[in-house]
């Protein structure tokens, strides 16, 4: 018979898969002596069960739950139910990937009429008693039941405005007996039914509940964007409750063993005296810091700060530790891999090695490439001033910019309509989370660092302000006032979610820096990748950023984007205009001293490394004015000046853009296609790209241009373009007596070229795979309109896993890289082959490229330090089969 349920004694971190996170590191805090609460951990396999029995919980489960239930009694001597000392439980959720805050928990379970006033007598305090009941019977009734929370606040609201109280703790014990009754009648009502008392059946309908929270709405968007796999399921853990609410000496709080925010070695965390479980964690007091309880409680405190060396040392990683102290004694409720932001991942991973913690390839493995571009975010110019509206707690780092808005829906629709929005709310629950991934930040004005909105906007990288008491904010209105200033819907602010400082108006910010821990990961990252990176850069300045970064060279200079600046595109427009050849060639001959200055300036630049420079590629009408846009000038120009020259100007460039006018476009007159009917273009290039080499091996300095070819489909294509290169070259070298040293590849971005690549690679000395038209050819998807139109809805309907246009599809356009390079490679031995599209800049596809035997990659400038690390993870996990940590 399958196990499904284990003790807490019956399990180990090893057992994730089965246990979930949580259930498996309670299981081996048990094991190594920790004060954890004792309890059992129902495994994912049971809740993938219930899902196939058509969510029911299969009688296997069920008989094992109980059997372990009543280990569970035999060992903290309570029985649940009993009327006299009764045993209470929290059950909670537990995946295999920490989700935090996206299923649900139950706490206080096992208490019903009978049972409170047993606990009344046993702890002498019957407004705890009743406190718990009340807190259980509504978080059971949203959990379970279904009845909104809504119901149960309002009551209360009005109960304390009735007796004139202004928060919980005046209620006394008769006033929670009363909102228990309360709250059963609200029960009664929406469910036409008694509020379940058979602890039991408690019991069994809380293991639904989360079972079935494993696919509530906002756990499906969290695992979406944090890619965890829908078919893994939840565990469920069952554990006697100790309470943090009995009076002044209990507690609860959460703390990392360092700080999440910045990575320095110190304990950070949080905590509220008298009270439970979730009050942390909701945001809804703000909580006092750690350092505060060595006031309050010196001997917890000493030991909890042991507990936390002794966990850290035990995991080998910074932990989030959550722990109650129940009238003085200290418990561990929970322990995870602590969430942090990129800043503290690479802080912590750095300072491990240097402690002898871990080693250097672990230090790799442990960030994770996609938060890096949080470290290359903008900050705020400190030469601006900021005019202070009022400080919060830093949450997460970083600043932005945006104009404010009061709700979640809000947020997602201001920025699918390109706005920048700063969500601001008294707190963010789970129910947030699409305003908080559409907005630019989030600030709360209640709640603390390890609140809700801190922990999620953390691991989005998003700047976070928490616990801003000073907003007064009216939702209802859309505003909030701090002080005698009052912000409304839709004005701007600016935050700095390092500082906690929040400025109204936009101020000016500047680009990021890389921090000597990041240098030093990366130099370490350097030494263990064996792929090239390189960056895909236009003009100077981007070649410098990109240099800066660490590229090993240019992968991709797209020159259409040197036609694009505002003094050269009347005469691209010129040229394309041009009725005959002489025409164009006075157009080109004005291009080239451009184009060759901004070869001059990647070459300086890139100080020696190769450079790839690509032909003309996008189809000419994209250099000519919009085809409506014209037809209007037109028309208002025949109506008001029938005869000015700026009308013939126009009907000529509108007849022009008719002539190029083409059904696909991208399937159409472009590429080395251009270079076939226009070959004078290339050769301007071409030209341009041999002169710059020229004045640069003058001056003395290195130059390795790449030439590329684009869109080649037929190894003729690409036999006749790199003839035109190549005569241009020689032309150029015998004009110049000054050798260059260039090679001449293609761009493999159609099918066509990577199932005859054996045939092109002969005439090519490299490869670039352009997997941007590669997937677009592949799929048959317009990469211009797929995205806007129906690939949301492919990924929703798991028609796809991914955005093919982002994450490269392995098994289809990766098949294609891999029979490109092969084939390439059996004709030409020493081809080189690198990958230029979008994806050369996202982990996952970075490790393909690895293992496919790509030469290099090559992204944008501020993805070079990511591709980076990626580059050198694709290794220590190929040499080691490991499996990377996050
Ligand atoms: C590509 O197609 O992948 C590529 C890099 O070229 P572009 O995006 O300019 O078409
Ligand atoms: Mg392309």
């Amino acid at each position: 018979m399958q196990k499904y349920v284990y003790l807490f004694n019956e399990g180990n971190s090893g057992m994730r898969d089965v246990l979930g996170g949580k259930g498996a590191n309670l299981a081996e805090m048990t094991k190594i002596g920790l004060p954890v609460p004792f309890g059992f951990t129902i495994s994912t396999q049971a809740c993938n069960a219930y899902y196939q029995a058509g969510k029911k919980i299969p009688s296997e489960v069920e008989k094992q739950t109980l059997a372990s239930l009543a280990r569970l009694e035999e060992r903290m001597g309570k029985k649940l139910g009993d009327p006299k000392d009764p045993l209470l439980v929290s059950v909670r959720s537990g995946a295999v990937f920490s989700m935090p805050g996206m299923m649900d928990t139950i706490l206080n379970l096992g208490m019903n009429d009978e049972t409170v006033e047993a606990v009344a007598t046993l702890t002498n305090n019957p407004r705890f008693a009743y406190d718990s009941y009340r807190r259980f019977i509504q978080m059971f009734s949203d959990v379970v039941l279904q009845v909104d929370v809504f119901y149960f606040e309002q009551f209360l609201e009005e109960l304390r405005e009735e007796k004139g109280y202004a928060a919980d703790p005046e209620l006394t014990a008769e006033d929670w007996q009363q909102v228990v009754a309360a709250y059963k009648e609200i029960v009664r009502k929406h469910t036409k039914k008694e509020f379940p008392q058979n602890p039991k059946d408690q019991l069994f309908l809380a293991i639904n509940a989360v079972f079935d929270s494993w696919n509530n709405q906002r756990a499906i968007v969290y695992r979406r964007l944090n890619k965890i796999p829908d078919h893994l399921g939840t565990a469920v853990n069952v554990q006697s409750m100790v309470f943090g609410n009995m009076g002044n000496d209990c507690g609860t709080g959460v703390a990392f063993t360092r700080n999440p925010s910045t990575g320095e070695a110190v304990l950070y965390g949080e905590y509220l005296v008298n009270a439970q479980g979730e009050d942390v964690v909701a945001g809804i007091r703000t909580p006092q810091p750690i350092a505060t309880l060595e006031d309050e409680m010196p001997e917890v405190y000493r030991q909890f700060t042991e507990t936390c060396r002794q966990l850290e040392q035990h995991y080998n990683d910074m932990q989030d530790i959550e722990f109650t102290v129940e009238r003085g004694k200290l418990f561990i409720l929970q322990t995870r891999t602590g969430k942090r932001t990129a800043q503290a991942a690479i802080q912590i991973a750095v300072d491990m090695v240097e402690e002898g913690i871990i080693d250097k390839k672990t230090a790799l493995l442990r960030v994770d490439p996609d938060q890096l571009n949080q470290l290359l975010h903008r900050r705020i110019d400190e030469k601006h001033e900021r005019v202070l509206l009022t400080k919060g707690l830093p949450a997460s780092p970083g600043a932005a910019t945006g104009q404010v808005v009061f709700d979640a829906d809000e947020a997602e629709q201001l920025s699918n309509k390109g706005k920048k929005v700063i969500l601001v709310r008294p707190e963010t629950t789970p129910d947030d989370i699409h305003g908080i991934v559409a907005a630019q930040a989030v600030v709360t004005s209640r709640g603390g660092m390890t609140s809700h909105a801190a922990v999620v906007a953390r691991g989005m990288g998003k700047a976070c302000i928490c616990g801003c008491e000073a907003l007064k904010i009216d939702l209802h209105g859309k505003k909030f006032s701090v002080g005698d200033t009052v912000i409304h819907y839709g004005d701007v602010l600016t935050i700095d979610g390092s500082t906690g400082e929040i400025m109204s108006g936009e101020i000016p910010m500047i680009e990021p820096e890389l921090s000597d821990e990041f240098q030093l990961l990366l130099a370490w990252a350097d030494q263990e990748r064996k792929m090239g990176v390189r960056a895909n850069a236009d003009n100077p300045e981007d070649a410098r950023k990109a240099f800066e970064f660490g590229a090993e060279g240019v992968g991709l200079c797209r020159t259409e984007h040197m036609f694009m600046d505002s003094k050269r595109i009347p005469i691209v427009q010129k040229m394309i205009l041009a009725e005959d050849s002489e025409e164009r060639m006075a157009a080109l001959d004005q291009l080239l001293p451009m184009q060759q200055g901004d070869f001059e300036g990647i070459f300086e630049a890139m100080k020696g490394h190769p450079v790839t420079i690509r032909l003309l590629d996008p189809p000419l009408h994209e250099f000519l004015p919009d085809k409506e846009e014209l037809i209007i000038d037109v028309t208002r120009l025949q109506l008001t000046e029938p005869d000015s020259p700026e009308l013939h100007k126009k009907e000529q460039l509108l007849r022009k853009v008719r002539q190029l006018d083409e059904f696909n476009p991208m399937l159409g007159h472009r590429g080395c296609r251009l270079g076939m009917i226009h070959p004078e273009i290339y050769e301007m290039q071409a030209k341009a790209i041999f002169y710059a080499a020229a004045k640069m091996a003058e001056k003395g300095m290195n130059v390795n241009p790449e030439i590329m070819i684009p869109l080649v489909g037929h190894v003729n294509e690409l036999k006749k373009m790199r003839q035109l290169v190549t005569v241009c070259g020689k032309r150029v070298q015998d004009e110049t007596g000054i050798e260059i040293n260039y090679t001449i590849g293609t761009m493999i971005e159609v099918p066509r070229a990577a199932l005859t690549a054996d045939q092109i690679a002969e005439e090519a000395d490299f490869f670039s795979f352009g997997t941007n038209d590669l997937t677009q050819t592949t799929f048959g998807y317009s990469r211009d309109d797929a995205e806007g139109k129906f690939l949301q809805a492919y990924i929703e309907q798991k028609v796809l896993q991914e955005n093919p246009f982002a994450v490269l599809d392995q098994e289809g356009v990766g098949k294609l890289v891999e029979t490109g390079v092969q084939l390439g490679r059996k004709t030409n031995p020493q081809l080189k082959a690198g990958i230029c599209g979008e994806h050369g800049g996202e982990k996952n596809s970075i490790e393909f490229c690895y293992k496919t035997g790509l030469d290099y990659v090559s992204c944008s400038p501020y993805r070079v330090p990511l591709a980076r690390l990626a580059a050198a993870q694709a290794t220590i996990k190929q040499n080691k089969a490991v499996y990377s940590t996050f």
